[in-house]
């Protein structure tokens, strides 16, 4: 039987692979992650929750489609998806090591996951070629600014559409509905978050998770590391006591590691939407377009079948809804 000590050497070797000995073959251009203590570690984090939540808007609201798609390929002139088209890729900003969402498969080497594949069909959609997309890897806290100055068209990665983050940018409607839990060491007794009180819990910087460990009530302590792969390393050698993020990225985790078990109910909501520049609103319509057809046409379900199935059938999309 592997102990955790094994375990977390081979984590090692795994985020080794996923993240540094397949980037330079790996037929796309994301660029290797920041470092641990690197500047993502000590940068600015991108609004999240910070404070009380902030219920000055419907997070879920976004901008109305505006008539029907145009045939892929054929972008309407003057159109922020005619600039995609002419640059000839999409460029999707994401993480690596989101088990499920978006990580590197060591073996292909490729970004992939749900997230990757909501992006891929916007690409399908304004090229009629999902492989149209440029993949940037970024950290959690680069994903507003990365949105803001340009550096990417689009944002999919496990991305909480709240009113702080609605300020700098827009998301598209709402593609998968989420929520917080924490993982522990399989032995624990702890029963929910209320249980952690005084103890180490990891998130990521920039993660509403982060923010929401520091709101529970028996105070619990929050430590930030750059990414959640970062997390699930620091717990496996006992650096910290847990983590808490997303139910979704918990589940990916947990597969990862037979040491580890996930607990409590969600205490909070985490939609997930697209995060796009609030100065093209354009392009933000033409995403919800596209989510709406494939919510309908069954795309969304095969989706979630491809990556999601192993938590059973698929559940109905979120709905859209509009401001
Ligand atoms: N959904 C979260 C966010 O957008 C990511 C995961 C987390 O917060 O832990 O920040």
């Amino acid at each position: 039987m592997r102990t955790r000590a094994a375990l977390a050497a081979a984590a090692s070797v795994t985020l080794v692979m996923l993240g540094f000995g397949l980037a330079g073959c790996s037929g796309d251009s994301s660029p290797l992650p920041p470092k641990a203590g690197g500047p993502s570690a000590s940068a600015p984090v991108d609004a999240g929750a910070p404070g009380a939540v902030d219920t000055s808007c419907n997070p879920r609201a976004s901008l109305r489609p505006s008539g029907a798609l145009p045939a892929p390929g054929q972008m309407p002139a003057g159109s922020t998806m005619a600039v995609i088209q002419k640059r000839g890729r999409l460029i999707l900003g994401t993480s690596q090591d989101t088990l499920l969402f978006s990580s590197r498969n060591p073996f292909s080497g490729k970004v992939e996951g749900f997230d990757v594949d909501m992006a891929r069909q916007i690409a399908q959609a304004i090229f009629g070629d999902p492989d149209k997309i440029q993949i940037k890897v970024i950290g959690y806290d680069k994903r507003v600014s990365s949105v803001v100055d340009g550096s990417v068209d689009i944002v999919a990665d496990t991305m909480t559409a709240n009113c702080a983050r609605w300020k700098d940018v827009d998301f598209s409607t709402i593609y998968y509905n989420a929520g917080q839990k924490v993982l522990v060491n399989s032995t624990s007794d702890a029963k929910s978050i209320d249980d952690l009180g005084g103890k180490k819990v990891c998130a990521a910087s920039g993660s509403t998770s982060y923010d929401n460990i520091a709101k529970v009530p028996t105070k619990p302590i929050a430590v930030a590391k750059p990414a959640f792969g970062d997390c699930l390393v620091a717990f496996q050698q006992n650096q910290v006591d847990a983590i808490s993020t997303d139910d979704t990225i918990l589940a990916g985790m947990a597969a990862q590691d037979p040491y580890a078990k996930v607990i409590g109910p969600r205490f909070t909501d985490e939609p997930y939407g697209m995060a796009t520049s609030k100065k093209t609103p354009d392009f933000t319509r033409f995403v919800n377009a596209v989510l709406e057809k494939n919510k309908q046409n069954g795309t969304w379900a095969a989706t979630y079948k491809r990556w999601l199935g192993a938590f059973g059938a698929p559940p109905k999309p979120p709905k859209a809804e509009y401001q």
